[in-house]
C-alpha cells in the first residue's frame, strides 16, 4: 500500500492546474513538469513504445503474453487540475486506520473534513485516507487514475503468469476544460476500446453520460429617454426575461436529478440595446434532447414575431452549438465492454454502481470518436475542492479491477472483438 501512497504523492504534489483561457496544449506550460515525470516512470515500469507528442499526450504499451489474438485494450487518465480551486503546494495529508470521526485538516484556520456534511466518509472507516491541507484542493481527479494504471501495468509486468493482450495507456492534458480527447490520436491509440479511469467511489461504472448543447441568445433593443419612451423604448433585458419565463418550470440542475435533463441559464448580462443570455441544454435521451434545441428556436421565433413590426427586423437570434453526446449510443452495440468491467469487479468482491452521469466525460467525446470508452471509479471524492480526499485502499481496488478487465480480456470466450 505505501508503494501505490508514494506514487500517488509524486503526481499530486507537482501542480497541473490547467487554464479555459489559454489557447495552447497543453494550457498551461506547468503540465509539461508531470507529463515528463509520466514519462520517465512509464519507461522505468518497463512500458513500451513510450511516446509523448508535442501536445503532451503521452501514450504506451504493455505487450501481449499469449499466443492468441486478443482484442487490445485501452486504460487512459488526465494529468490536469480543475482549475475551479488552487492547485499548487498542494500538501497531501495521510490518515492511517480513519476512525470515522472529524478529520481536521487544517488548524490555523479551522478547516474540517467531517462524517456529518460528507456522509461518504463512514464508508471508509479503518482505512488510509489521503486529504488536503485545507488550502488546496488534493488532484485524486484524476491523478489517483495515473497513479491506478501505472501501478496495474507494474503489477503485470512484474507477474507475467497473469495472462493479458495488448494493453494501451493514454494520459492527456486539459480534461478539466473539456479538451482532453480534442487531439487524442485515436489512430495511433490503436485500442478496440479503453476505459477512462476517472470516476468517484469505489464500484462506479459509466457509460451513459448527457447530450450537451450550449446556445447563446442575443436580444437587440432601443433606448429612448425614459421621459419620451412610451410606444418608443424596447427594453432587450425585459426581453430576455420573457424568454426566461418561457423555459419550462422546474427543469433546472436544482430541480431535477438522474435521467431528468434540463436547462440551465448560467450567465446574462444586459443594458437596455443588447442583452446576452447563456444557457446549457442537457439531456440523456437524443429526441428530447432535439426537443430542448427545438423549443429554444420556438420561443426565439415567438418573441421575434411578436416584434416584428415594432423592431423591422429580427429582436432575438439563438445560436446553439452542439457540445458532446451520450456515449450509450456507441457503447451498447458494443455491450460486453461494459459487462467485462463489471465481471471483473464482481470477481474481485466489488459492488458495481451502474448510473448516469449527469455530465460528460473525455470518453463520451472518444467514443464518438471511435474509440468506445466507459468511465471507471479512480477512488476519490469531493473533487475540484479542498475536501477532496481518496482512500489509499480504493486506489488498490482501481488496480485489482484493471488487472482483472486484463484478464479477462484475454480469457477466450469472455471477449469479443
Ligand atoms: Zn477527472
Amino acid at each position: 500500500m505505501q508503494h501505490i501512497i508514494d506514487r500517488f504523492i509524486s503526481y499530486v504534489i507537482i501542480d497541473t492546474e490547467s487554464d479555459a483561457n489559454s489557447e495552447t496544449t497543453p494550457s498551461t506550460k506547468k503540465q509539461w513538469d508531470l507529463a515528463h515525470k509520466l514519462v520517465a516512470d512509464l519507461k522505468n515500469i518497463g512500458m513500451q513504445d513510450v511516446s509523448i507528442d508535442d501536445k503532451s499526450y503521452i501514450m504506451a504499451t504493455l505487450p501481449s503474453n499469449v499466443q492468441h489474438e486478443v482484442p487490445t485494450i485501452g486504460f487512459i487518465s488526465h494529468f490536469d487540475t480543475s482549475p475551479d480551486f488552487c492547485g499548487a503546494n498542494i500538501k497531501p495529508q495521510i490518515v492511517p486506520n480513519y476512525d470515522g470521526k472529524d478529520i481536521l485538516l487544517n488548524a490555523d484556520k479551522n478547516i474540517v473534513l467531517s462524517p456529518s456534511y460528507f456522509k461518504d466518509l463512514l464508508l471508509y472507516k479503518g482505512q488510509t485516507l489521503i486529504t488536503t491541507d485545507g488550502t488546496t484542493l488534493l488532484g485524486a481527479d484524476d491523478k489517483a487514475g495515473l497513479t491506478e494504471i501505472v501501478t496495474a501495468m507494474e503489477f503485470l509486468i512484474n507477474n507475467p503468469e497473469i495472462k493479458h493482450g495488448k494493453i494501451r495507456v493514454g494520459f492527456t492534458p486539459d480534461e478539466e476544460i473539456g479538451r482532453g480527447a480534442h487531439h487524442f490520436d485515436v489512430d495511433k491509440f490503436g485500442a478496440d476500446w479503453a476505459y477512462t479511469m476517472d470516476g468517484s467511489q469505489v464500484g462506479e461504472l459509466e457509460y451513459e453520460n448527457f447530450n450537451a448543447a450550449g446556445a447563446k441568445i442575443i436580444f437587440k433593443g432601443k433606448s429612448v429617454h425614459p421621459g419620451y419612451a412610451k410606444g418608443k423604448m424596447i427594453n432587450s433585458m425585459l426581453i430576455a426575461n420573457d424568454f426566461i419565463n418561457e423555459l419550462p418550470q422546474g427543469e433546472t440542475p436544482q430541480e431535477t436529478k438522474g435521467y431528468e435533463g434540463f436547462f440551465h441559464v448560467h450567465h446574462l448580462t444586459g443594458s437596455i440595446e443588447e442583452t446576452v443570455l447563456e444557457l446549457i441544454i442537457r439531456d440523456h435521451n437524443k429526441k428530447k434532447f432535439e426537443k430542448r434545441k427545438e423549443l429554444i428556436e420556438k420561443i426565439t421565433k415567438k418573441i421575434n414575431k411578436k416584434f416584428a413590426k415594432q423592431f423591422g427586423e429580427d429582436i432575438v437570434t439563438a445560436e446553439i452549438k452542439d457540445q458532446y453526446y451520450n456515449m450509450k449510443e456507441k457503447v451498447l452495440p458494443v455491450k460486453h465492454i461494459v459487462d467485462i468491467a463489471e465481471q471483473a469487479m464482481k470477481e474481485i468482491g466489488i459492488k458495481p454502481l451502474i448510473k448516469p452521469i449527469r455530465g460528460g466525460t473525455d470518453g463520451s467525446q472518444l467514443s464518438y470518436k471511435g474509440l468506445p470508452c466507459p468511465n471507471i471509479f479512480a477512488g476519490g471524492h469531493n473533487f475540484h475542492g479542498k475536501y477532496e480526499y481518496v482512500p489509499a485502499e480504493s486506489m488498490q481496488k482501481a488496480v485489482e479491477v484493471i488487472v482483472k478487465i486484463a484478464e479477462l480480456t484475454a480469457t477466450e470466450g469472455t471477449a469479443r472483438k
